[in-house]
């Protein structure tokens, strides 16, 4: 079955591979070497110094540990869509104050409004959604970073979950404090391990909050790190260890970080060039991501039918999220998918649906 799903993706069967490398202890030095082999591999992925985390949970989890972490005050929620809106579930549920900022689905965050909402004072944290799955619409983050960094007193945040391994993050430039991803999106791991950086002043500020519970702790993991050479406080998935190190060498060294970013841009140009001719984008296509495509179903196409279709072929699309079921259906073009398989696809919806 290959998978045209935003996550998770279809694994390469060399990564797969990977993952059924025999375990080593959790506390041997072969560990200590390969997460710090994998930190400096993050680091020059994402073009940063700041320390790296890994947590053997989704990328919701450090999402929550993001969040819980660093808020003392306040956090300032910016939402665009369901990934948005789960960062405002996670603050409300874990008993923080936070006000939410969303704006209508199929629309950007708009840096204004960051301005305004930033100059009240009140925020000592904010949430940002690079690529906002549910309606595939890309941030422009660096935009919103150059107002981010008038206030440098907020801790900013970016969920780059869908982004990371497709799409050209550089927190350098970002000046980001906690960027986090996980590995069944653009990165073309199973699902199981998510990653983030934790910058000095995310550092400092989780110094000062209270209770930023246990398991996702991001100051306690950061400074076992620190302490224990890169060693976990728990048990971690070392098997998708073993596998993202090998696949941070292949993006890195095999196929290079700007041919990959480039093949991710050319399969989402082709998909949003279907799109148009065949039914009609969800966004503007200047917002719309590099890594899933939107689709609004114009033409009343049974969705689901459709993709038992494409099941029965070998493939698979997924429907709209959420309310936005059937009213559209979504293309994923991220990891190690080849622009030919794109081809493939379109070429088996056309067929299918008689285009
Ligand atoms: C998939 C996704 C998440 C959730 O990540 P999990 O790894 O499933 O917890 C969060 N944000 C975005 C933008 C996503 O696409």
């Amino acid at each position: 079955m290959k998978l045209f799903i935003p996550g998770p993706v279809t694994v390469r069967p060399d990564i797969l591979e990977k993952m059924s490398t025999p375990m080593i202890g959790h506390r041997s030095k072969e560990a200590s070497e390969l997460q710090r082999s994998i930190s400096l591999k993050m680091q020059k992925l994402w073009n940063t110094n700041d320390a790296i985390l890994l947590s053997t949970s989704s990328g919701s989890g450090l999402m929550e540990g993001a969040i819980r972490s660093c808020t003392k005050e306040r956090a300032a929620i910016f939402s665009i869509g369901a990934f948005g809106n789960r960062w405002y579930q996670m603050a409300e549920q874990n008993g923080l104050n936070a006000d939410l900022f969303e704006d209508e689905k199929g629309e950007i965050s708009k840096p204004e409004k960051v301005e305004e909402v930033l100059s009240t004072g009140k925020y000592d944290l904010i949430t940002l959604t690079h690529n906002e799955t549910s309606t595939g619409v890309q941030n422009p983050i660096y935009e919103i970073a150059e107002v981010v960094k008038r206030y440098p007193e907020v801790i900013f945040c970016i969920d780059t979950v869908s982004s990371t391994g497709g799409v050209d993050i550089d927190i350098e430039k970002l000046g980001a404090d906690i960027v986090l991803t996980s590995t069944q999106k653009c990165l073309g791991l199973p699902p199981g391990l998510a990653i983030c950086t934790f910058s000095d002043k995310a550092i400092a500020k989780a110094r000062e909050v209270e209770n930023r519970g246990f398991y996702l702790d991001l100051l306690a993991i950061y400074e076992y790190i620190l302490k224990k050479d890169f060693q976990y406080p728990s048990t971690p998935s070392i098997s998708h260890m073993y596998a993202l190190d090998y696949q941070l060498s292949y993006i890195l060294e095999v196929e290079g970080k700007v041919e990959r970013y480039k093949r991710h841009k050319q399969m989402a140009e082709l998909v949003r060039n279907w799109a148009k001719t065949n039914f009609q984008l969800f966004t503007d296509e200047k917002i719309s991501s590099d890594t899933v495509t939107c689709i609004s179903n114009n033409k009343g196409i049974d969705v689901k039918a459709l993709n038992e279709n494409l099941k029965a072929r070998g493939m698979q699309i997924s429907n709209g999220y959420g309310d936005l079921k059937e009213k559209t259906f979504r293309i994923a073009h991220m990891a190690d998918t080849k622009v030919e398989d794109i081809v493939m696809l379109l070429k088996n919806i056309d067929e299918i649906l008689c285009l």
